[in-house]
């Protein structure tokens, strides 16, 4: 097949019918490799304008470009979109008639559409397949491919049946995957479980600079919580914001302590009525001044562009979904803020979810560094920004931001090497078997049973940390892991272990530096913990 990849009629489409004067980051690299008929796979955030990298392609080649979305909402939204561009476009999906698909189905097999947007269980039925063989098409795009992953967060068995339709067709089109989760293992399974072929990944576009990122570690939540949205309402003025809970019943309460008559707000999780929520939802993506409380739930496919900042009152279970919901902050490109609120808590009610999951021992595994991830992100005294981008492998050669809690704000730094030195060698004498809660015990000296069985008493790191705080240590532990200067090992991260930088702080070739954590706004003294 023959493309038309001059330069000229990229960018003559890219204005005329999509209306936009240039690429952003990464969109023209995509839309090359589809154009040039390469199988592709791009990897790119929420928001940083996957659909063009797909459409312009489209409006240039011949033939249909098939859509699977599992957003029900997006694809109206999209079709609309296309349709009032002058691109003949449907969409087919559980929502309809069955009069309306019949309409839909002649239509398409008339060669009359562009675009099909589908549904991932109706592209994989068996009947479907005849209207798939008989339309010419040049390209089939899976949006949300993570969804193929039981890795990722959204597994759907129906997108696990993709890649079998795709390969059973009589006529193999183009694959041109897209999602916005960048971990190695989601990678993986969508080119195997779609079996593409030698397909290019491009990866782009994980830098959101206009997000501020911000941790606040406290044992008080909602004070912080308050002062948190005290301090960005006298940022932002009148703005609308998410707050994400991780329960039902913390939205439902969180809701009663934020609904003081200065702003809507509004609330949305599983346990209500569908209408409730839908109406929630309308009413949160219309509004000016509103705010959301709700859990995980709320958010897919929510195409609000001034949303001007996102409060986790919970650890969510790991960056990747971290990453997603604090990013529907700030699509417009505008400053906004991401602030995640933590205590040690939101690690107990993590592992209580992933018991219930009954998970094999494999996904657990993985599924708890993916906590230690996150829970080393809560406590890194590094650049947020720079953390966030490493762990997305996005590469980048900046050392701090700038625009994150840890690089703005005047900490106070503490040089800790010495406690550092004392606790990795606590952990050389305990062999790396034990976790922080008996490092700390063995280096306060505790009274236990335990370590007079151990024989704990007589080694000399035992009480060389008297005169501090069991807190204290602790929190020079969880700092230690949050810089990577001690990592957690064992099957559920339960034990310590050291590695190079650890060796390199005991032979006095790193020094440790801690931020007490102040946060940018609304300072109250709960946050004043360290
Ligand atoms: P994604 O699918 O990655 O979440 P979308 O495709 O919905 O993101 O795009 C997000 C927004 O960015 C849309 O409003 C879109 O119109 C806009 N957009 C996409 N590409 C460009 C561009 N080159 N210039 C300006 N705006 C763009
Ligand atoms: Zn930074």
């Amino acid at each position: 097949m023959v493309f038309n990849i001059d330069k000229k009629s990229i960018s003559n489409n890219l204005r005329h019918i999509f209306g936009f004067s240039e690429f952003r980051e990464g969109q023209e690299e995509i839309i090359r490799s589809i154009m040039e008929g390469r199988d592709t796979l791009a990897i790119m955030p929420t928001g940083s304008g996957k659909s063009l990298c797909y459409q312009l392609p489209a409006v240039m080649r011949t033939g249909l470009t098939v859509v699977v979305s599992p957003l029900i909402s997006l694809m109206k939204d999209q079709v609309d979109f296309l349709n009032s561009r002058g691109l003949e476009s449907c969409f087919m999906n559980s929502s309809q008639s069955w009069n309306e698909s019949k309409a839909i189905v002649k239509d398409l097999l008339n060669g009359r559409y562009k675009f099909l947007y589908v549904a991932p269980e109706r592209l994989t039925m068996n009947s479907f397949k005849f209207i798939l063989n008989d339309s010419d098409i040049s390209t089939m795009v899976i949006d949300e491919a993570h969804c193929v992953s039981q890795w990722g967060n959204d597994f759907r068995p129906s997108y696990g049946r993709i890649g079998k339709t795709i390969t059973s067709l009589v006529k193999k089109p183009l694959i041109a995957a897209f999602t916005a989760t960048a971990t190695f293992q989601v990678r993986e399974d969508i080119v195997k479980s779609l079996e593409m072929n030698y397909p290019s990944i491009i990866v782009h576009g994980f830098d959101r600079p206009n997000l501020f990122w911000e941790v606040v570690r406290t044992r008080d939540k909602d004070g912080t919580l308050l002062a948190e949205l005290n301090g960005l309402r006298k940022k932002y003025g009148n703005c609308s914001g998410i707050v994400y809970a991780a329960t039902r019943n913390d939205v439902d309460r969180v809701k009663d302590l934020l609904d003081n008559g200065k702003m809507k707000v509004l609330k949305y999780h599983a346990g209500m009525k569908p209408t409730e929520r839908e109406k929630n939802q309308d009413e949160f993506i219309n509004g000016e001044n509103s705010l959301m409380i709700a859990t995980n739930a709320f958010g897919m496919g929510i195409d609000k562009k001034n949303i001007r900042f996102t409060i986790h009152y919970n650890m969510p279970k790991d960056l990747e979904s971290y990453y997603q919901e604090a990013g529907r902050a700030g699509r417009d490109g505008e400053e906004s803020n991401c602030t995640l609120i933590f205590s040690r808590k939101d690690i107990v009610i993590q592992r209580l979810l992933m018991e219930k999951e009954k998970l094999n021992r494999t996904s657990y595994t993985r599924r708890n560094e993916n906590l230690q991830s996150i829970i080393n992100y809560c406590y890194t005294s590094g650049c947020l920004r720079n953390f966030i981008l490493d762990y997305f492998q996005e590469f980048q050669t900046h050392r701090g931001c700038g625009n994150c809690g840890n690089c703005v704000v005047d900490h106070e730094v503490s040089d800790i090497t010495l406690e550092s030195q004392m606790i990795i060698s606590c952990i050389y004498r305990l062999r790396e078997f034990f976790g922080p809660k008996i490092v700390a015990g063995v280096l306060k000296g505790n009274e236990d049973v335990r370590f007079r069985e151990w024989k704990i008493y007589d080694m000399p790191t035992f009480g060389i940390m008297k005169g501090y705080d069991e807190t204290v240590i602790l929190h020079f532990i969880y700092s230690l892991c949050g810089d990577g200067i001690l990592e957690y090992s064992g099957k559920s991260g339960e034990k310590l272990r050291l590695n190079l930088k650890s060796k390199e702080v005991l032979r006095n070739e790193r020094r440790v530096m801690i931020r007490k954590h102040i946060p940018a706004h609304g300072l109250s003294k709960a946050d004043r913990m360290l």
